[in-house]
């Protein structure tokens, strides 16, 4: 018989959404039980890889895992960390080192003084979730099952949807579908022919660690747009803010800031901060179209903004640019139309369309860089298809996530909030559109924490409770 756990809340995921949210609901006078479920905590895409060069994309000032001591992972670093000169709020550390941090948080969170609620995490795959008269019962890949109240579904952003071209069967094995496998960058042969599909900070950091490693590597990069991410720059507090009424089309939101980006166009200070401002809007830009307008945001301007939001840090940018300089990098605005083997074996020759007319390629490898799958449907997420498939959970109107409400709490499939359950971080994209960054992730959890705390204190606590 499988052995059962039992609990207040379970989160699945315990990477940064997971573990700021545990953190957020284990505090007095709520003495709630909370677990969360993840094979390997802490260590998702974003900070699971093993290259040291990888750097967080976000100053190290916004990676605090607490809201109140926004310096808080300056000073972790310069405790756990330290290195000649310090840590400051401006540097980018490695992805690597955020992962250190927040595996030491949940560490905490796991011996903390009984008493006051407690965290425990259980090291499996959450497979499937059914709602029964005692709440949720998750079953898990270890046999177990854990018994909760409430379900989170912190499982933040899922590996790129495999690239679909002509050919593509007689390729296979030179096919990469997952940028974030080191393993299997490290099996290039030196000085190999890389073609990276997608231009967006993926490609930045998979092409940055190749030409790190091998001087003779060469890489091309293509995407319909062939924008690649800007670079951090200090944005300026001088900058000027969109102001209320916020425009309910896409084409006037666009327009917006292409005109605010012109107006301080030459000054890389202020466009950063005309940029970094909308991170306070982004949900309420976001809220105030209606889905036709969003689907227009996102087929025409989304890559307009993401380049702009999502910046790159210089150090990285610099690696770019002396490559593309020497020859070593390029950027093709076009797309893959069809590949067919060599002879050999080894290499893939490779059919682009570009704007510049058809151009054929040799490559040892083609990458899919194309970012994060973003409907659950094809997330390859058991749980998430067994909700799906039960109609307890329902995908975004526009496929960005799960279709949740303004409190993170999960819509099933009649539209209606399925009771008990809730969703943070990147599954629910469709409501608030910018909810995959710490930054936005910390009031998130802080919000849904009180929501939970408030509905535990009205409903009373099950057996489930230590303090029972
Ligand atoms: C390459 C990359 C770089 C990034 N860089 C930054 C950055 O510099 N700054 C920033 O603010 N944001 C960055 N992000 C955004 C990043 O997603 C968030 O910062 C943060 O990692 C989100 O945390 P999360 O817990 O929501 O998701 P994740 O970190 O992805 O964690 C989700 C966890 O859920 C677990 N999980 C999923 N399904 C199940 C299941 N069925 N059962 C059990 N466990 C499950 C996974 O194992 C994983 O550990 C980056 C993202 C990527 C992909």
């Amino acid at each position: 018989m499988a052995q059962q756990q039992t609990c207040n809340v379970a989160i699945v995921g315990a990477g940064a959404s997971g573990i700021l949210l545990a953190g957020a609901l284990v505090r007095p006078p709520i003495p709630l039980k909370v677990i969360l479920v993840d094979p390997n905590p802490g260590r998702g895409p974003a900070y699971g890889g093993s290259d040291e060069h990888h750097l967080l994309n976000t100053r190290a000032g916004n990676m605090s895992l607490d809201a109140q001591s926004p310096q808080g992972f300056v000073d972790w670093l310069n405790l756990y960390r330290s290195k000649p000169g310090g840590w400051d709020a401006e540097d980018f550390a490695p992805r690597r080192i955020f992962g250190d941090y927040l595996e030491q948080r949940l560490h905490n969170l796991e011996t903390r003084t009984p008493g006051l609620g407690s965290t425990r995490v259980v090291r499996s795959k959450a497979l499937s979730a059914e709602r029964g008269e005692g709440g949720w019962s998750i079953r898990l890949t270890s046999h177990e099952r854990i018994q909760a109240d409430a379900l989170v579904l912190a499982t933040g952003v899922a590996r790129p949807r495999p690239l679909l071209f002509h050919g593509r069967d007689e390729v296979e094995a030179q096919i990469q579908d997952d940028p974030w496998d080191d393993d299997a960058l490290k099996t290039l042969p030196r000085g190999a022919e890389i073609l990276l599909i997608g231009t967006g900070l993926t490609t930045l950091d998979v092409a940055a660690a190749l030409l790190r490693r091998d001087p003779g590597v060469r890489i091309k990069a293509v995407s319909r747009h062939g924008l690649l991410p800007r670079v951090h720059a200090s944005p300026s507090p001088a900058a000027p803010a969109l102001s209320p009424p916020y425009p309910k089309t896409a084409r006037e939101l666009y327009a917006k800031l292409r005109a605010a980006a012109e107006f301080v166009e030459g000054d890389a200070s202020l466009r950063h901060g005309v940029f970094l401002n909308l991170r306070e809007i982004g949900a309420k830009l976001w809220a105030g179209l209606p889905d036709d307008e969003r689907l227009m945001f996102l087929r025409h301007f989304r890559r307009y903004w993401e380049v702009e939001r999502h910046r790159t840090p210089p150090a990285q940018a610099k690696v770019i640019r002396e490559a593309m300089a020497d020859g070593r990098f390029e950027v093709i605005r076009g797309r893959l139309a069809e590949a067919k083997s060599l002879p050999s074996g080894a290499e893939a020759r490779i059919a682009l369309l570009t704007t510049d007319g058809p151009r054929a390629l040799t490559v040892n490898r083609v990458i899919n860089c194309t970012g994060p799958e973003a409907d659950p449907f094809r997330s390859r997420n058991p749980l998430l298809l067994d909700l799906l498939a039960q109609g307890a959970a329902a995908a975004d109107p526009l496929g960005l996530g799960l279709h949740v409400d303004e409190h993170c709490a999960v819509l099933g499939s009649s539209g209606q909030v399925t009771p008990g359950l809730y969703a943070v971080g990147a599954p629910t994209q469709g409501r608030f559109f910018e909810s995959t960054a710490v930054n936005e992730i910390r009031g998130q959890t802080a919000r849904l924490a009180d929501l939970i705390v408030v509905s535990a204190a009205v409903h009373g606590l099950t057996e489930a409770s230590p303090a029972a």
